[in-house]
């Protein structure tokens, strides 16, 4: 069996850093973990230690590694003929899959990855609307391109009404970019409703993500999203949910149906696929419509709508829609939620959990719980030492919570389907010896 480190200074012969995309790098192993395989709730690096799982492939795993139903569906598209580029009636089968789990999707279009979908999103709203600035939300994550990656981790400037100094998450963007953004701090409606003044006429849309589990679990107030909802519509401005985290992952599917807060275009990625790569974006028939070959908005690739992530999409909103699937999620989390509460205070640690659905933050020196509604307030409270001995303890004793975390907002987690009582047992088992330590 080839050593951790071996295969380490083989790939980085031809990968930089020896890892094959940025975040598979991992800060407390200094170089990226090279695993075997995967199964269930587990997986194997390449010397044979087995994990217990919170990484669930960033979250597209929400099935369970390799799970028998999605390899079902990967054979039938094997049968089929894997790969077309033709659309076929399970095309539509799982747009009406979709919809049921993001009901205001009157009309969607397939792509690969989340990123693509927030980008064509964005176009979309512009071509609508007419005009050219996104208001996005300081702390939130939609993707690393160009139009959109600005402010998510980081905290900048603000001014007195809210607004946040605009500064992109990577170099090498072009020197206007940021022009097309305006950042403002989130769960603050005089904030929101000041920079819709500011730029009045001048904002084609709206983009956010209703439960940020990319700033640890940073959730929108219920009445604050409805107030969004209110002025993105008196204001003819096109407001976009990036449901990438947060589709399939909440009783009953996802944020929309929990807050009763309709968007106008949905983004969906990650969990829909349980793992193949698929991403959609959907909404209003009238905005949808502006789009080729109707209107006027070019989306499309090679492998948009390819069949084998098709048929296993319609394998996950299947298992999804199926009685029970809910209830075993909920049940898992509020077991492991509480369980890690409970260890924390058991060791007088100061932090807390907070999750929603299958996906959670762990905050570490954050006192106060109505603190997470708070980007700012969490950044700068956060322990980010105690929360690097916490992962670089967790790998050591078979846990796997991934390097999530960013300069400022706490990591997010989360667990699979396929994660049993007797997994979240075996996890808080292991978690009491390592905050004991
Ligand atoms: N939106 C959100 C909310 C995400 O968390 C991510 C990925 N972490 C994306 C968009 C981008 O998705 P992808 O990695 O599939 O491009």
């Amino acid at each position: 069996m080839k050593k951790l480190n071996d295969i380490h200074a083989e790939a980085s012969k031809y990968f930089v850093a020896g890892a094959s995309a940025g975040q598979r790098y991992n800060a407390p192993l200094g170089q990226p973990l090279y695993i075997s395989r995967a199964n269930g709730s587990r997986f194997w690096d390449a010397e044979g230690n087995e994990f217990i799982d919170f990484h669930t492939g960033a979250g597209a795993a929400l099935f369970g590694h390799n799970n028998p139903r999605i390899r079902e569906a990967i054979n039938q598209a094997l049968e089929l003929g894997f790969f077309m580029n033709f659309d076929t009636e399970h095309h539509t089968q799982l747009a009406k899959l979709l919809q049921h789990f993001f009901p205001s999707c009157e009309r969607m279009r397939l792509l690969n990855t989340g990123s693509e979908a927030t980008q064509a999103a964005i176009r979309l709203a512009r071509t609508y609307s007419g005009r050219d600035k996104v208001l996005r939300f300081e702390g939130h994550f939609h993707g690393m391109h160009e139009s959109i990656w600005f402010n998510h981790n980081m905290i900048s400037n603000v001014d007195a009404y809210g607004e946040v100094e605009t500064h992109p998450d990577s170099v090498g963007f072009p020197i206007n970019a940021k022009d097309g953004v305006v950042n403002v701090i989130f769960n603050n409606v005089d904030a929101f409703e000041h920079a819709l003044k500011k730029y009045k006429d001048k904002i084609a849309c709206v983009i956010l993500e209703p439960i940020s589990y990319n700033c640890g679990c940073l959730e929108a107030r219920g009445e604050y999203l409805r107030a969004v909802r209110e002025i993105c519509t008196r204001e003819n401005t096109v407001l976009i949910f990036d449901e990438v985290v947060t589709g399939l992952r909440m009783r009953p599917g996802s944020a929309q149906k929990y807050y009763g807060v309709l968007p106008d275009v949905t983004v969906m990625a990650k969990a829909i696929g349980g793992g193949m790569s698929i991403a959609a974006f959907g909404g209003k028939k009238e905005i949808m419509e502006h789009l080729n070959p109707i209107g006027k908005t070019a989306v499309s690739g090679t492998y948009s709508g390819a069949l084998m992530p098709v048929l296993a999409s319609v394998a996950c909103l299947t298992m999804a829609s199926e009685q029970g699937f809910y209830d075993r999620l909920e049940d898992t989390g509020n077991k492991l939620y509480a369980g890690i509460d409970d260890l924390l205070a058991k060791h007088k640690i100061a932090a807390h959990v907070r999750g929603l659905g299958a996906r959670f933050g762990i905050y570490f020196g954050v006192e106060n719980p109505e603190d997470d509604f708070d980007f700012r307030k969490v950044a700068v409270a956060e322990d980010k030492g105690t929360y690097k001995k916490f992962v670089t303890e967790c790998v050591k004793n078979g846990l796997w919570f991934h390097d999530t975390a960013g300069p400022v907002s706490p990591a997010h987690y989360g667990f699979t389907v396929a994660h049993t009582s007797h997994d979240i047992d075996d996890a808080l088992g292991r978690l009491d010896s390592i905050f004991a330590k």
